[in-house]
């Protein structure tokens, strides 16, 4: 706040590992970005910590049970304090921020996002599954409204990158890469038995609960796939998953030529994080920088699609569209969050998603309303399976 020519960011999801991690981007960069806007489900303690610190505009935690906690503890402050799911999009609409970092997890991220678009914000997206859900409707809106959407997770960060100067070149394919998670090479015998202390230890990046879990069963590529469809407007054979360990090319455009342009860097999401919210420009940082020498060899692989089922059914639901993706992210999101609370197993979560998508009827070209009862009714029906 109070710098006038800095670009003002709205942090959708300010207490989480994204979240976290733009505000130590935007601290070490006061002259070009300033804090507006933070947000938090349930993490009231940090919420108020990172408020006294940042000194936002507006701060909003989504439990409202904890609106008193946080009122009394920013009541020395001129901070408005706001509470509960429908104040999220009441702020998304409020004019008093550039640009909204939609760093919520979830299918909770779809309507501030959504809202944020409707009112003319620049969007940096690292909720892939707002594109997942209802991808049509976000890029149409934000296609009218004239909004960028920048993408902020790595392998679309990177593809975006390598797209710099390519306006009038169509795209023959992208490869998008992936680190394969920690269960890389194993199979389904072992697959069966792991919990989620297991599934939590990424090798590359630390991360939410639950982008870790999609990244240990491969749905998060699955995601990513579809959000590469919308964000890039590609067609489903257009894009290629490789597993690459290595986590050093981010993702890979290849052109009409055949020419084929890479974005690398250690793996460390503050990189996008920046770019997408500095963008157009490039802003000197310290991060540690990637010593090819210590990386000399990097491998690149197909994915074990007959281990890691939850691909294939994010493929099946890329290729059928309609509402087939957000029944999958929805069920997906019930399966996980069982998975977290050691309900079912580590391969339940396949079936969980594979019944809930052959479950609820599909519909062509959806409504927005649509979506949303198309998540409500997945829910249900994946809660059901789990007995929840
Ligand atoms: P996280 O779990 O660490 O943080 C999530 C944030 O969203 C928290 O601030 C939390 O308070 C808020 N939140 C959760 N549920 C909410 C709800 N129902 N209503 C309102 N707010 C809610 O998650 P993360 O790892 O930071 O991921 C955030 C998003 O970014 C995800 O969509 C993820 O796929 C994407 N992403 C993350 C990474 C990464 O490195 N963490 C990389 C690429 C993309
Ligand atoms: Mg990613």
């Amino acid at each position: 706040m109070n710098n006038h020519s800095a670009k003002r960011i709205a942090i959708f999801g300010s207490t989480g590992s994204i979240g976290t991690q733009a505000l130590e981007v935007i601290a070490a960069h006061p002259e070009l970005l300033s804090v507006e806007v933070l947000t938090a489900n349930a993490n009231d303690e940090l919420l108020i910590e990172q408020a006294l610190r940042y000194k936002p505009n507006v701060v909003v935690i989504g439990d409202d049970s904890k609106y008193q906690k946080v009122r009394t503890a920013l009541e020395q402050t001129d901070i408005k304090v706001f509470a509960g799911e429908a104040a999220l999009a009441e702020v998304a609409a409020m004019d008093i921020y550039d640009l909204m970092l939609a760093a919520i997890v979830g299918y909770a991220g779809l309507k501030p996002t959504l809202t944020a678009i409707r009112h003319g914000k620049a969007i940096a997206l690292a909720n892939k599954e707002t594109l997942v859900v209802a991808g049509d409707i976000v890029m149409q809106t934000a296609l009218e409204m004239r909004v960028p959407i920048i993408p902020v997770d790595s392998e679309h960060s990177a593809i975006f990158q390598c797209l710099v100067g390519e306006h009038r070149n169509p795209i023959e394919k992208v490869i998008l890469t992936a680190s394969g998670g920690p269960f890389l090479g194993r199979k389904t015998n072992y697959l069966v038995n792991v919990k989620r202390e297991h599934a939590l230890q990424h090798p590359n990046w630390s991360m939410g609960a639950k982008i870790s879990v999609d990244s240990a069963t491969l749905m998060n590529k699955g995601l990513e796939m579809i959000e590469a469809r919308w964000l890039f407007n590609l067609r489903p054979d257009q894009i290629q998953v490789l597993i690459h360990p290595q986590s050093i090319v981010h993702s890979m455009v290849q052109f009409e030529d055949g020419s084929i342009k890479a974005q690398m860097g250690l793996p460390d999401m503050k990189l996008p994080i920046q770019y997408a919210l500095a963008f157009p420009n490039r802003v000197a940082n310290s991060f540690p920088r990637c010593d090819f020498k210590k990386f000399n060899t990097l491998n690149f692989d197909e994915p074990d699609y007959r281990t890691f089922r939850n691909l294939p059914l994010a493929i099946e639901a890329l290729k059928k569209g309609g509402n087939l993706p957000c029944v999958l992210n929805a069920a997906n999101e019930i399966a996980v969050w069982a998975f977290l609370k050691n309900r079912i197993g580590f391969l339940d979560m396949t079936d969980v998603i594979e019944q809930t998508m052959q479950k609820v009827s599909w519909i062509e070209k959806p409504s927005i309303e649509d979506y949303y009862e198309s998540d409500g009714e997945a829910r249900l029906y994946a809660g059901e399976l789990i007995k929840l």
